[in-house]
């Protein structure tokens, strides 16, 4: 049995989404004369309560987006050390948009309101960078699927609206933490600017990510979207998968964080475990004691037919997903309960 766990981007379309993607209706979207598209597009846009939204390649593409759409050249983003945005875009918004970040010390990845307040130059003093943006992940990718709850989302609010500041959701597993805290869409939608979320990851597509925003923010975003090179044609087979996961895929990850909770407790009973970060979604950080190295563990998992990640020095990683069945899970189980070193 191969069973991959080094991310929930590993999924394969099911028989039933590639019967979907099959029977598309397409046109050529870069005319904007793909049906499936513009159904795609309004469906996820009235989901979050937002007016526009467009399709993108990735997640990284539509987050490289929103942040041109947010800022000018020399400007500053406000973000957890952890961000996505800083860390594994390959620098692309100082490449892209040519700004700056100002990162904070968050928790697990998370900020709060406290922290933005504090991070803000004073917009007078033009010595400085001027703040324009805050970045906020949910859930995050670095910070092991942790999420935020409304209530900091909305002091942050408050403050990028004292301050005069752009506010990006990069919600590229928002699915999962709307699951996890029975959170609703249309929440997020009130609050933000604009929004990034993938179909590529717990929802089990095999590409494709949605920026969404105001009508007047979206229509500049089609320029842009253009200018990084992500037009697509008969794109309507990929948003079928798209739609098909909207309707069939996000309760589901109930599934993916029961397995991932199940996980957690049976690695904090291994003695070799130094310590789980706590579970919140799909996502399993964790650390060895000092005397055994990540590579032998890593290995160790290998052998088992098990592939686990290494997020850096101490900290292992685990992530459950769609084609993560019940009897892979048994069997890690299983497996974990076994392992010694
Ligand atoms: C995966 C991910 C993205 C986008 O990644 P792509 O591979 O470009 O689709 C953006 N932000 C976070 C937090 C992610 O985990």
């Amino acid at each position: 049995m191969e069973i991959n766990l080094i991310s929930d981007t590993v999924t394969k379309p099911s028989q039933e989404m590639l019967k979907a993607m099959f029977s598309a209706k397409v046109g050529d979207d870069v005319f904007k004369q793909d049906p499936t598209v513009n159904a795609f597009e309004k469906m996820v846009a009235d989901l979050f309560g937002m007016e526009a939204a467009l399709f993108f390649p990735t997640g990284t593409m539509a987050n490289q987006t929103a942040i041109k759409l947010n800022t000018n050249p020399g400007d500053q983003i406000i973000c957890d050390k952890w961000s996505h945005i800083h860390l594994y875009e390959s620098g692309g918004a100082s490449a892209n948009s040519g700004v700056n970040f100002n990162l904070l010390d968050g928790k697990r990845g998370m900020i709060t309101a406290e922290q933005v307040k504090a991070g803000i130059n004073d917009p007078e003093f033009y010595h400085t960078p001027l703040s324009k943006m805050v970045g906020i992940e949910n859930t995050t990718n670095k910070g092991g699927g942790a999420c935020y709850e409304i209530e900091e989302l909305k002091k942050i609010k408050q403050v990028c609206l004292d301050h005069n500041l752009r506010y990006h959701l990069d919600g590229a597993r928002l699915w999962n933490a709307m699951v996890a805290k029975k959170q609703h869409p249309k929440q997020f939608g009130a609050l933000f600017d604009t929004i990034s979320v993938c179909f590529s990851k717990g929802l089990g597509c095999p590409i494709g990510s949605v920026l969404l925003s105001d009508a007047e923010t979206m229509h500049r975003a089609l320029r842009i979207r253009k200018i990084f090179g992500g037009n697509m044609r008969q794109s309507g087979y990929l948003a079928a998968a798209g739609i098909y996961a909207l309707q069939n895929n996000i309760n589901r990850l109930e599934d993916d964080h029961r397995r991932a909770k199940e996980l957690g407790k049976q690695l904090e009973q291994c003695l070799w475990v130094a310590k789980v970060e706590p579970v919140e979604t799909n996502i399993i950080v964790f650390s060895v004691q000092p005397q055994i190295e990540d590579k032998q563990v890593m290995e160790q998992f290998k052998q088992k037919g098990i592939a686990i990640s290494l997020l850096g020095k101490g900290a292992l990683r685990i992530v459950t997903h769609l084609d993560y069945r019940q009897v892979m899970h048994d069997y890690v189980m299983e497996t974990l309960q076994k392992m010694k070193f």
